[in-house]
């Protein structure tokens, strides 16, 4: 019997997590390939941070072949062309052609910039979700703070990811003060969300008095259940919608600086694969993270389909984080072992959320498990002790991806951080 082969399509979060766990696992039950479109996995957590220079990227980069090779893990960063999941194959952008038993796709997003005119890095916006967006946004900021204008932040229709929007806007108030510019500046967050702290979650714990109360103190203006229709130059054109489809209000909002996050979809080499993904791209999976239609095919990540919470004026999407990511890898470990030694799957993740969204000087955490509403715990606290923990997370990250550590840990961070509150609750 031939050992078999899983590909694990994509080195960012999930992709690196997962193949780890799986090394460790399947010791030489299996062989592992991880295919990529980089040599370098990037912590995309601290991309706002690279935006105003408090980060250099280097510093958050982690080169990944050589760790591969000491796990045992073959590796090409050629970037995967198409799937071609009846063959059960993957095409690569070289020519070359990799056969799988296993594949677990972990590709992340592709960023739908171009579904508005004149948004995101190639038009008049900036962007922070991949780190070299991220260095080019620092250029745009450090013109900018030299002829200081409005400056605009948020998140568009049908984006599923806001927490780094409101860290964003925060970190850039914090900057600002610093540099004594803050009062030239006027700050308006846009969002699709149908109120501030929704977060694609419909809120979690009181996400929503926490995040408006620091916005009212920071001077950030807000406008929620916005549509950006265009960005021109220095104008941005935004409806705000009501229930039921109606424009209540239209906005030409001047800007000199602005970031909003944008809609996701799923990347190219699996687009419009029938039975795979959704009409959206993105991977349907089963409770068990396997895709109905292609039982071989396991899926975590950003890349998966998960419905919305419920009904908004403006689509609004559920985020993927790296709590609910870390338990998909762990369940889609237990899954294919099961499967390799001729067992059912069985193992489910647990779609968590935890956030720690950094303000430059305090912050914001909450937990949300499970994640959408009605749940077992919703909590969410605000301090100084956030920051600190945030700069402790992203060193106690990188670490593990540098030395190829197997362990989750997000459940580790959960706990504590409940353990954290009690303890300040207790003070
Ligand atoms: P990614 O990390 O994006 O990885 C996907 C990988 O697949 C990429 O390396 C990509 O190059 C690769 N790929 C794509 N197409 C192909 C192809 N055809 N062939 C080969 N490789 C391919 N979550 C948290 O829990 N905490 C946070 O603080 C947090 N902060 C965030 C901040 C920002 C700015 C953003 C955008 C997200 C944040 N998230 C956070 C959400 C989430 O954890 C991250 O987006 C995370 O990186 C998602 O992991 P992923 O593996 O699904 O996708």
């Amino acid at each position: 019997m031939t050992t078999p082969h899983i590909i694990v399509l994509g080195a960012g979060l999930g992709g690196t997590i997962a193949a780890y766990e799986l090394r460790e696992a399947l010791k030489k039950k299996a062989r592992i390939t991880v295919i990529s479109e980089s040599d370098d996995y990037w912590f995309v957590p601290s991309n706002p941070w690279v935006a105003v220079r408090w980060r250099e990227p280097e510093a958050i980069q982690v080169h990944l072949p050589p760790i591969f090779e000491r796990l045992g893990i073959a590796f090409t960063s050629a970037g995967a062309k198409r799937v071609h999941p009846a063959e059960k194959r993957v095409e690569l952008n070289d020519g070359a052609v990799i056969d799988y038993d296993y594949l677990v796709i972990a590709t992340g997003p592709d960023h739908a910039y171009d579904e508005i005119p004149g948004f995101g890095p190639e038009g008049h916006t900036v962007s922070v979700c991949q780190t070299h967006h991220a260095r080019q946004a620092a250029d745009r900021f450090d013109d900018f703070v030299k002829n200081p204008r409005p400056i605009i932040i948020g998140a568009v229709q049908g984006a599923s990811c806001y927490g780094p929007a409101y860290e964003f806007a925060m970190i850039l108030d914090t900057e600002l003060r610093r540099r004594k510019i803050r009062d030239k500046v006027p700050m308006t967050f846009v969002t699709a969300e149908p109120y501030v702290g929704h977060l694609g979650l419909d809120g979690v714990g009181d996400t929503k008095g926490l995040l408006e109360s620091t916005m009212r103190d920071r001077h950030i203006k807000w406008i929620t259940s916005a549509r950006v229709t265009s960005v021109d130059q220095d104008v941005m054109h935004i409806e705000e919608v009501a229930e039921g489809g109606a424009v209540t209000k239209t906005h030409d909002l001047p800007f000199g600086f602005a970031m909003l996050l944008p809609a996701f979809r799923g990347v190219p080499a699996i687009f419009g694969l029938e039975g795979l993904v959704n009409p959206r791209g993105f991977v349907i999976v089963d409770k068990h993270q396997r895709n109905p239609s292609c039982p071989e095919v396991f899926a975590l990540g950003v890349c998966v389909a998960i419905p919305p919470t419920g009904p908004t004026p403006v689509p609004v999407g559920v985020p993927k984080t790296g709590f609910m990511i870390e338990s998909m890898a762990t369940a889609i470990t237990h899954n294919i072992a099961a499967l390799i030694d001729g067992h059912a799957p069985t193992a489910e993740a647990s779609w968590n959320a935890i956030c720690l969204a950094d303000f430059g000087d305090e912050g914001v955490a909450f937990i949300a498990q499970p994640q959408i509403p009605p749940r077992n715990v919703n909590w969410a606290s605000q301090g100084k002790w956030v920051h600190v923990a945030k700069i402790g997370f992203e060193k106690y990250f990188l670490r593990k991806i540098r030395k190829g550590e197997s362990e989750p840990f997000y459940e580790k961070l959960a706990l504590e951080l409940i353990g954290v509150h009690k303890l300040k609750q207790n003070a």
